[in-house]
Parts: C-alpha cells; sequence; structure tokens
C-alpha cells in the first residue's frame, strides 16, 4: 500500500468538476477547512465558477464515507473491514465466474477519473476479472462527438486547439452548447467575437448571442444540412481547400440540396432569413469556429449531427486551416482522457482500438500476457445497464466514479437491473444514491486528497495533486483496485498504486497511439510544460501538439472525410398523449448527477430542486401556475417538479434539469434509444405530457 501523501499548506491543482478543468490554488485554513482560490491559468485566467468556488465543501461532507459498508442480513449497510469487505467482493467475483464465465461479472466506470485511474480500471477489467463487459459514462457525454470526429478527422479530441484561439475568433457558431451555465469562465474567451448560438431555448449563452437560432427539439441535423445548402448555393464554401484537405464532398453536398432554407424552416422553426444569416457570419469572418455541445449530440442521430456541423466547417474550410476551428466542448472533468485510456467498451490505452491485431499485441506486451487472453469489445453503457441480472447478462457489477441511478436514461429500468443483480459493488466518496442501492461500498480518496492526471477539453495533460491527507479508512482507487487483483490472484506488480507508477505504465501503453503520452511524465507537468498530447517519446522531448491538423488530418492520406448523412428525426414524436417535447440539461448550481454538488449547502441555495420550464401559456392549458407542482409523463415513467414560468420557452418544450434524485430525476422520463454508431442515448428529446399535482403529493 502506497504512503499517504503528507500534509502540505497549498497546492496548485484543478477544479473536480468539469472539462475546462480551471486551474486552483487550494489551501488547507486548518481551522476554516480548506479554501480555493482560482489560479491564473489560460482558460479559467483568474475566474471559476460558483461550483468551483464552493467545490471544498464536498470535502467536509457531513455524510462522507469513511468505512467499508456491507449489506447486513437485516438489509441494511453497516460498517465493516477493508479485509472483510474485500474478501467478501472477491470471494463472489470468483464463484459467479465460475459459474457463469468471465462475462457475468462487468465495470463501469466515469469520466471524472483520473487518468491512472481509467487506465488500471480497463487493464483490472480485461485481465483480472477477464471480461469483455465494461463501459463507463461518458458513453452518455462524449460518444457521438467523438465518433463524428474519429471519421472525419482520424483523431478525437476535443477542441485540437487551445481554449485561447478562441480568443482570437470573429464568429463562432455554438450549436447545443449553453456555455454561460455550464462553463462559465470560457465565456471571456468570446469576449470579443460575434456568437451565434443554436438552441431550442433562450439560454445565458443565448441572451449573449448575436443571433439565435431557436430549432424544435430534434431537428438540429436538419438545420445542419440547411446551413450547408445555403453555403454551397451562395458560393461560400472555400473549394481550394476542399480540393486540398478533403473526400467526400460532393456525396455530402447532395444530401444536403434536399434542405433548402424553406423546408428546413418548416421542419426546424427556424426562418430562412435567419439561417442565411449565420452562413454568412460565418463566411465573412477571419477567424471562425464551429462549436458542438450536448444539445445536439445526445440524441439517437447524434454522430450524424455532430458530422453535419463538421461538414459545415470543413466546406467553409476552417478546420487547421489558421483561420479558425470546429470543436466539441467536452463536459465531465476528464472526459477527454477518460475515453482514450481504455474504460470503453471497445478501447485499449492510447486511444486504440480493442479489435485492432497491433493494438493488441502491443498493449498485451506492455501488460505482460499474450494478445489472446484479451476480451473483445463488450456492450456500450445502455446496453450493458439494460442487460443486467437477467438473460445473458451480467449477475455483478462494480461502479467506479458514476451514478447511473440518476444519470441514466429510462433511470427506473436501471435501478431495476441493479436491483435484480447478485451482487453490486459502488466505489465512492459519498453515498450516491447508486452506492445506496449496493451490497459492498468501498470509500474511497477525492480530488484534494489524491494524486493523478487529468487531461482537459484541449487535450491538454494537468497534474491533479493532493492537499491533504486522506481519512484513515479511505483507500484511492488504484488501492481498491490492487486489493482486488491480487485477491483474484494476479501479480501484485501488475496492479500499481502509486499514480506515478500507472501514469508510466500508461506511457507505454499509448506508445504510438492516436493519443501518445509516451513522452509526458510527472517531472515535466511539475516543471509546468504546457503539454497536449500527441506527445511521443523523442529525443529531444517532443512539445507536445496544442494545434492538431495544421499539417494534415489523422488519416493515413492526410485528408479529413466529409459524412453523408441525412435527417431521420426523433426516436418518437408526440402524439394526443404526449403532445409536448421535454429536453433536459445542466443548471449553473449543479454538476451531472448532483451527488457532489447536492451536498453544497450555497449551491443548493441557489436550485434546491427539481424545475420545469414552461411557456405560460403550455402551463395555463395545463392549470399550472409559477412554482405548482407538476408531473412531467413519457412512455417510460413520471418525474415531479416545480413550474417555473419562462416566456423565452417555446410552448411546444419543456426544460428539465437532470441533477436530481428519487421522484425528481429527469431521467425517468428519458428515451433509451440509442444512437447506432456511438451508443449514445436520446437524452434531450421525449415525447411528453405536462399535469398539475395536487400539493401534498411529494
Ligand atoms: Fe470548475 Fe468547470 Fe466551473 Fe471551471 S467552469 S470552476 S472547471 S465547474
Amino acid at each position: 500500500m502506497s504512503e499517504p501523501p503528507s500534509r502540505t499548506p497549498e497546492v496548485d491543482t484543478h477544479c473536480p468538476y468539469c472539462a475546462l478543468q480551471c486551474g486552483t490554488r487550494l489551501a488547507d485554513g486548518r481551522d476554516i477547512g480548506v479554501t480555493v482560490r482560482p489560479a491564473d491559468f489560460p482558460v479559467n485566467r483568474g475566474r471559476l465558477c460558483q461550483k468551483g468556488w464552493t467545490a471544498p465543501d464536498v470535502l467536509a461532507a457531513a455524510d462522507r464515507l469513511t468505512e467499508p459498508l456491507a449489506r447486513a442480513p437485516d438489509g441494511h449497510l453497516a460498517g465493516t473491514t477493508w479485509d472483510d469487505a474485500l474478501d467478501t467482493v472477491a470471494g463472489r467475483l470468483r464463484e459467479l465466474r465460475a459459474r457463469y464465465g468471465p462475462d457475468a461479472v462487468a465495470v463501469f466506470g466515469g469520466g471524472g477519473l483520473t487518468n491512472e485511474k481509467a487506465y488500471l480500471l480497463g487493464k483490472f477489467a480485461r485481465l483480472a476479472l477477464g471480461t469483455s463487459q465494461i463501459d463507463y459514462n461518458g458513453r452518455f457525454c462524449m460518444s457521438s462527438a467523438a465518433a463524428a470526429g474519429n471519421a472525419a478527422f482520424g483523431v478525437d479530441r476535443g477542441l485540437p486547439f487551445p481554449v485561447t484561439d478562441l480568443a482570437t475568433a470573429d464568429t463562432v457558431l455554438l450549436a447545443g452548447a449553453n456555455v454561460a451555465e455550464t462553463m462559465p469562465p470560457l465565456m471571456q474567451h468570446f469576449d470579443t467575437a460575434e456568437l451565434v448560438v443554436i438552441d431550442p431555448r433562450h439560454t445565458a449563452t443565448a441572451q449573449r448571442a448575436k443571433l439565435h437560432l431557436q430549432p424544435a427539439p430534434g431537428t438540429d441535423l436538419a438545420l445542419a444540412l440547411g446551413l450547408l445548402h445555403i453555403a454551397v448555393v451562395e458560393g461560400l464554401t472555400d473549394a481550394d481547400y476542399i480540393r486540398r484537405r478533403t473526400h467526400g464532398f460532393e456525396a455530402a453536398v447532395r444530401r444536403a440540396m434536399a434542405w433548402w432554407p424553406e423546408r428546413v424552416e418548416g421542419v426546424t422553426g427556424v426562418p430562412a432569413s435567419v439561417q442565411r444569416t449565420a452562413v454568412r457570419m460565418l463566411a465573412a469572418a477571419g477567424r471562425a469556429y464551429v462549436l458542438t455541445g450536448r444539445g445536439v449530440e445526445q440524441h439517437s442521430q447524434g454522430t450524424d449531427t455532430a458530422a453535419a456541423f463538421i461538414n459545415l466547417a470543413l466546406a467553409l474550410g476552417l478546420p487547421g486551416s489558421g483561420r479558425g476551428g470546429y470543436g466539441c466542448l467536452t463536459g465531465q472533468g476528464n472526459g477527454q482522457g477518460g475515453r482514450e485510456h481504455g474504460q470503453k467498451a471497445d478501447q485499449l490505452p492510447g486511444y486504440r482500438s480493442l479489435t485492432d491485431p497491433a493494438a493488441r499485441t502491443h498493449v498485451a506486451g506492455v501488460w505482460g500476457v499474450p494478445s489472446e487472453s484479451l476480451p473483445g469489445p463488450g456492450r456500450t453503457a445502455y446496453e450493458l445497464l439494460d442487460s443486467l441480472g437477467h438473460g445473458q447478462g451480467p449477475r455483478a457489477l462494480l461502479v467506479f466514479g458514476s451514478n447511473p441511478v440518476v444519470s441514466a436514461p429510462h433511470a427506473a429500468r436501471v435501478a431495476e437491473r441493479l436491483a435484480s443483480l447478485d451482487l453490486l459493488v459502488v466505489a465512492d466518496f459519498v453515498p450516491s444514491e447508486t452506492a445506496r442501492a449496493a451490497d459492498v461500498v468501498l470509500p474511497v480518496t477525492q480530488w484534494a486528497e489524491e494524486e493523478g492526471t487529468l487531461t482537459s477539453l484541449e487535450g491538454r495533460v494537468l497534474r491533479r495533486r493532493a492537499l491533504l491527507t486522506p481519512p484513515p479508512h479511505v483507500r484511492t482507487d488504484l488501492e481498491v483496485l490492487h486489493g482486488l487483483a491480487v485477491r483474484l490472484g494476479e501479480p501484485a506488480h501488475r496492479y500499481p498504486t502509486a499514480p506515478e507508477d500507472v501514469f508510466d505504465e500508461l506511457r507505454a501503453a499509448s506508445r504510438g497511439g492516436r493519443a501518445d503520452y509516451s513522452g509526458i511524465s510527472y517531472p515535466r507537468l511539475d516543471a509546468g510544460e504546457a503539454l497536449h498530447w500527441p506527445c511521443p517519446d523523442t529525443e529531444p522531448a517532443h512539445p507536445g501538439t496544442p494545434r492538431l491538423f495544421l499539417e494534415r488530418f489523422a488519416h493515413p492520406d492526410g485528408r479529413a472525410r466529409f459524412a453523408e448523412v441525412d435527417h431521420r428525426g426523433p426516436a418518437e414524436h408526440t402524439s394526443a398523449a404526449y403532445p409536448l417535447y421535454a429536453t433536459t440539461g445542466r443548471v449553473l448550481a449543479h454538476y451531472q448527477s448532483g451527488a457532489q454538488t447536492r451536498r453544497v449547502a450555497e449551491l443548493n441555495g441557489v436550485v434546491p430542486e427539481p424545475f420545469v420550464s414552461v411557456h405560460p401559456d403550455t402551463a395555463a392549458r395545463a392549470g399550472l401556475a409559477d412554482h405548482s407542482l407538476a408531473r412531467v409523463t413519457s412512455a417510460r415513467g413520471s418525474m415531479t417538479a416545480r413550474v417555473r414560468l419562462d416566456a423565452t420557452m417555446r410552448q411546444d418544450t419543456l426544460f428539465v434539469p437532470f441533477h436530481f434524485p428519487g421522484d425528481g430525476r429527469a431521467n425517468l422520463f428519458t428515451h433509451p434509444a440509442l444512437d447506432p454508431r456511438s451508443g449514445m442515448p436520446e437524452f434531450k428529446l421525449s415525447a411528453v405530457r405536462l399535469e398539475a399535482l395536487p400539493e401534498a403529493t411529494p
């Protein structure tokens, strides 16, 4: 077991929440607790959002998990020792594997785990458990943009340029990204740019826009096709760039030509004149960027939608040209690194494919096992959760850094599947809703108690540093994996517990891969070097790659690919029974499933309970007034929320934040239809009805 880091008065580290990874300086004020202040770091330049300012509060959460818990015969979770907890888990995993085979045991990771944890979790699943059944909650976040980026550019790095490049833009198109609420410090980089915002809601970001396109939910793909159509018809495309640097323009345009502005207006509701203005603003800009977010990506046609916006950026000659670019705004703290190092169902470290024989040979060599012993790809996140406990599905699940009871679509179904398992094990630092359903709960360290690295939305690898010594009976996730692996018969040296040792192994495993970290080291990061991957291990030392695609794209021929995509429409439409659309998203005060931010009094004071934003006329038709209690019901289920009247909402659309548990879970009504290429669920569109509830109903 590794020595806990010594207590130091101040450290430079990064916010534990989103992928912007604002730089912070933490101080241990002893009597007053941990304090945070923003560092002068390029992405946040001395600013933090409210979540960042209050992040230390979670370190002192009243219900912090401080000892392992096991389900007692009376059904309650009771304290136990680490040896008992790990012996119990390992023993039951062995039994289930012996009886049903290795795929009877599954692993579910998270996009907030450090690179070291994500890497070791993937290795643990494939070697210690021998299972193919591993995926993670980043599938619900980044998978559509990742699939589209890989297809177009040959590599998926959220922003293939530093965040600070955005400050040079004349025009930025933000499609489905409410940056002003989800990443407020990023907005300062748009101070001099004209914003074009595509969002069904008049969000805080849309309020800052020069132009707001407000399409009907689920129609972003038609809109993106229409924007390409206008660029072509008005002669605004960059013919020289298209000829020199891309393939597939003609096929993509053939699809787009069926989406003339008036047809797009009929489908999306966005006036043809507004569509034309948006394209002209982008084309006329000296520097222009097209950025997508979850609003357009979290759909069953999310990959094609992201691809259609990439098509637009390529047609205008932006990516890699020095005149702007395309990027997707990664969500979770390590949403970028978390999708590179092997906790995805189809992936090996270094962003390698599990089905590529050369990749299997390389990684197996680093791990000291034959490549044939590595399992193949498993189920994607929702398919995995949906398969638990029945048929050929897994009988046991280990959850690290995720709270799927709140964050997965069709949440009641997921909770039912979790309850049917023979064994549910959750490693977390607070009793999340998923931890409360577990048979065994393993208390692990938080951000300010651990060392490691994360990779931000711009592909820069960052050091997380420990300020505090963890509570006495709390272990790191790396120590948990080590303890379980050894009990499952693995050699101890295969599961290092020191983060730097794990990172050094990750570097070797990533060498030569798309996300090559081999030239990045803790000493280089600690010396303050800004290292963006790929950063191969070269002599002299490679400086990292802040800007991708300047010379060539990552496909073997160096060219980007247009995608031949067409609008299919959402998985369900409104009907007499469900006459409204509901879309879900985040608010400034909360983060993801809310397991952390709901434990911060200041944030709870801002948004203490679930709400549903409704146009006043829509509310009146349902007999609802401001602050009255409402039920939102889809074909999957119902949730309850307090009405917030909002005259900027479309009359056919409701908005519900997804941060709340119990009956307030937005995911009780969301649709589990999956994007066929990425496995992304249809979070952003459900057909629902809105009804008044008597005040007494909780
Ligand atoms: Fe933290 Fe993101 Fe807020 Fe920055 S923008 S302080 S990284 S939550």
